[in-house]
């Protein structure tokens, strides 16, 4: 079935009775030449390149819960491409150009609007580390603009341009950076893989992998053992744990980021807004509730619900930023576990297992990634080489010290 704003009019003249389920709940199969491990957003719309784009068959996708009940259910829906590193900027600026091309793609509204970021000045210094990241941007041919003080004032007025400790002194801009329905994405991903002949499998979790001579040949799992070829892991917050049971240890630490949104409100903030003096942002929501988030819990866990004192922090860096917000009451809170890399960049990579692949260490930033990270490693399973944009984001980085380190901040994983 094809959406359309025609199907929607029959549809509704016709009781919508023609509507069907948007993706088939089959059964797993004995073998399959790729397993996916994961239904978040990485894993599905790595399923949907690999059958779509790659034109390969006899794929499956595991989860151990529902699809989209892990963190591509719970960000923020932030997408950007506003990256500094050789390693990064390339690659999340094919993500962008992805995200705007996707609702066609993949028919199905996913709610993405272009809306726009600032992320905001408040020191000298951070001017020119702005201007720096605005210009690795633009050879990167993604779009950037420094605003000035009065032309960010144009934009949010309500901001604390005078606080005396964070002075608001300009921003970089993003126009073509914004958010999009995250269930959207999944869903729509999700129902593309299907339409191609992916079977998604839910309540199917991945208890551990079967190795022999070094070489991949299938899949324990809850639903009984399931033969492959070759499995790519993209299992988020759970990476670690997954990969333990391939006799794995990564440089990866699960953490717990929250975030939180607002009672609905009349429409106030334009696009997203960053604050450059501690680690606060917000955007509004199409319903009207200021979704908002900052810090990831400073404790290792792997529960899907975060602490206080994050809460309190979060809302201290709003009031600073713009005290209106003070007025706005706190309808809800949720957490995701992160899986937070050693230097704040991802991995798209082999593993020394043969046919067993990985997609992890996505940090606060792995939304944004999704069309990007699904393609570069559903480029990889098939080819078995590197796209050329993730060509960077290697597992052995970390031994070989060619670490990504786009916040020069080392390896300090709450700092990321
Ligand atoms: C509060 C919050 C706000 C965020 N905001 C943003 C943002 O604004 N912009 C941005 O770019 N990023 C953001 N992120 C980060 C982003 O959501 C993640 O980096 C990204 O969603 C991770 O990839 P995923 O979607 O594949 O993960 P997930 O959706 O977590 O998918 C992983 C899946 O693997 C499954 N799984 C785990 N173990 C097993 C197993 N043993 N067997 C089978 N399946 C298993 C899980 O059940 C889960 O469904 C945010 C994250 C959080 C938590």
């Amino acid at each position: 079935m094809r959406f359309s704003a025609l199907r929607v009019i029959a549809e509704g003249l016709t009781g919508h009775r023609g509507w069907g389920p948007l993706w088939r709940n089959p059964d797993p199969k004995p073998e399959y030449d790729y397993i996916i491990v994961g239904g978040g957003g990485h894993g599905l719309s790595t399923a949907y390149y690999l059958a779509n784009t790659f034109k390969q068959a006899r794929i499956a996708l595991v989860e151990r819960g529902w699809i989209g009940q892990g963190n591509i259910g719970r960000n923020t829906t932030i997408f950007r491409s506003n990256y500094l590193l050789p390693g990064n900027e390339p690659f999340y600026e094919f993500s962008m150009k992805l995200w705007e091309g996707l609702e066609q793609a993949f028919n199905f509204n996913a709610m993405v609007s272009q809306r726009g970021i600032i992320n905001l000045i408040h020191t000298d210094g951070q001017r020119d580390a702005y201007r720096r990241r605005g210009n690795a941007m633009l050879l990167a041919g993604a779009d950037a603009e420094l605003l000035s003080r009065d032309q960010v004032r144009e934009i949010c007025p309500f901001l604390n341009f005078d606080n005396a400790r964070f002075p608001i002194k300009g921003g970089l801009m993003q126009r073509r950076a914004g958010t999009a329905r995250h269930d959207g994405v999944a869903w729509g991903y999700a129902r593309g893989a299907d339409q191609a002949g992916v079977d998604l499998i839910q309540n199917c979790e991945v208890t551990g992998f079967r190795i022999e001579n070094g070489k991949i040949r299938g899949l324990e799992t809850s639903r009984g053992y399931i033969g492959a070829k070759k499995v790519g892991v993209a299992v988020a917050g759970m990476s670690g744990k997954v990969m333990a049971m391939a006799g794995m240890r990564l440089p990866i630490e699960s953490h717990v980021l929250q975030a939180f949104v607002s009672e609905g409100l009349k429409p106030v903030i334009p696009g997203v807004i960053t604050f450059g003096a501690g680690h606060f942002y917000v955007s509004q929501s199409d319903k009207g509730g200021l979704v908002f988030g900052g810090d990831i819990d400073g404790y290792n866990s792997y529960a899907q619900r975060g602490n206080l004192p994050v809460i309190e922090d979060v809302a201290e860096g709003g009031m600073a930023l713009m005290p209106m917000i003070g007025r706005a009451r706190l309808l809800r809170a949720w957490g995701g576990i992160m899986d937070m890399s050693m230097d704040g960049s991802p991995i798209i990579d082999r593993t020394p297992v043969e046919g067993l692949y990985l997609n992890a260490g996505w940090c606060y930033g792995g939304f944004k990634a999704t069309p990007a990270s699904g393609y570069c490693f559903a480029h990889l399973l098939a080819t078995d080489r590197s796209h050329d944009v993730a060509r960077l984001m290697r597992l052995d980085r970390f031994e070989s010290g060619h670490v990504i380190d786009e916040k020069g901040v080392g390896a300090t994983p709450n700092l990321h």
